[in-house]
């Protein structure tokens, strides 16, 4: 019954996320100390670089939330440089409802798509595009940031960042995770925060990267992303080494190809998918009304399929293994 399972314009109905994660009151972290709110910065008082520690960009991804929450609830201070801690989008997260856990991801944009000149300076207007601009100096001071996500899949934790050498460098010293996805063109579907200013050009000055921790409600994702916190603050040298992290695994790099935005309301994937599926050259993907989505080369790799189909989202990213 494979039709009835997955009939036409339909993405195969996922199964009931368990919540091992949920919001908390986050409004004792709303008044920060630079005059924006959900925005904290601690100052060492020694020379060093000024690193971002980003939770929520978007709004039920709750694992940064965790990991932010965690540096300011244990009175974290830089040993050296400066340390800024925010809560991107919390006007989504307090949308969040239990019944339509995805909902909650924004409001109306996707905080996540809309780092370029053409929109923050832009007419539009939207909650999103309000923050961001509130955050744009915040991302512009900063040296290095870490931009804290998770997948709707439960597949394995990974990088994601533009192909630059200054990227891959700290994510492969800070070696967990071990998946690198290396955006050597872009996102292609929007620009994401770090391409924001000088984390997108290649004479930028520091490190941009996303980690995705896991699935967004599970409790593993929220270690993984106060793991890596932890130890990027280590790398640039804010925190102490962990004399207990094992020795980095070695390291499987994934180059973004396309991004696959979804055009028609009858987009759907051949087989369920999760992520990490590997396709032949040629193969077919999924098809998207009359057009077919099908791997620009062999061992082609999907990333984040669409767990629901909603036209103008990204449906897919194709990769090709580098390493
Ligand atoms: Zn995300």
């Amino acid at each position: 019954m494979t039709e009835n399972q997955n009939p036409p314009g339909k993405l195969p109905a996922p199964a009931a996320p368990a919540f091992e994660l949920l919001p908390r009151d986050l409004s004792a972290y709303r008044q920060g100390n630079v005059g924006i709110d959900y925005v904290h910065r601690f100052e060492s008082g020694r020379p060093g670089p000024h690193v971002l520690i980003n939770a929520l960009t978007h709004g039920n991804e709750f694992c940064g939330m965790v990991a932010a929450a965690h540096l300011l609830d244990t009175g974290v201070r830089p040993l050296i440089g400066t340390l800024t801690v925010s809560f991107a989008n919390v006007a989504a997260y307090e949308t969040f409802d239990p019944a339509q856990p995805f909902e909650s991801r924004q409001l109306l944009h996707n905080l996540n798509r809309i780092w370029s000149s053409e929109w923050l300076d832009g007419p539009e207007d939207s909650p999103e595009l309000r923050r961001a601009r509130e955050l744009r100096p915040v991302v512009a001071a900063a040296d290095h940031l870490l931009d804290i996500h998770s997948t709707s899949q439960d597949v394995e934790p990974f990088w994601v960042y533009p192909a630059f050498a200054r990227n891959s460098e700290a994510a492969l010293a800070i070696g967990r995770p071990a998946v690198h996805l290396v955006m050597p063109g872009g996102l292609g579907s929007g620009t994401p925060v770090i391409q924001h200013g000088h984390f997108g050009e290649a004479s930028g000055r520091g490190a941009g990267m996303v980690v995705e921790c896991g699935q967004h409600f599970l409790r593993a994702s929220a270690d993984v992303a106060i793991d890596v916190t932890r130890r990027f603050l280590a790398h640039f040298g804010l925190l102490g080494h962990d004399p207990a992290w094992a020795a980095p695994e070695s390291a499987r790099c994934f180059e973004l190809l396309q991004t696959v935005v979804i055009k028609t309301p009858d987009f759907r994937f051949v087989r369920p998918c999760i992520g990490f599926e590997v396709f032949a050259q040629g193969e077919l993907i999924a098809t998207d009304g009359p057009d077919e989505i099908r791997a620009p080369c062999d061992d082609c790799t999907i990333l984040m399929p669409a767990r629901a189909t909603i036209v103008g989202r990204e449906g897919v990213y194709l990769s090709r293994p580098l390493r």
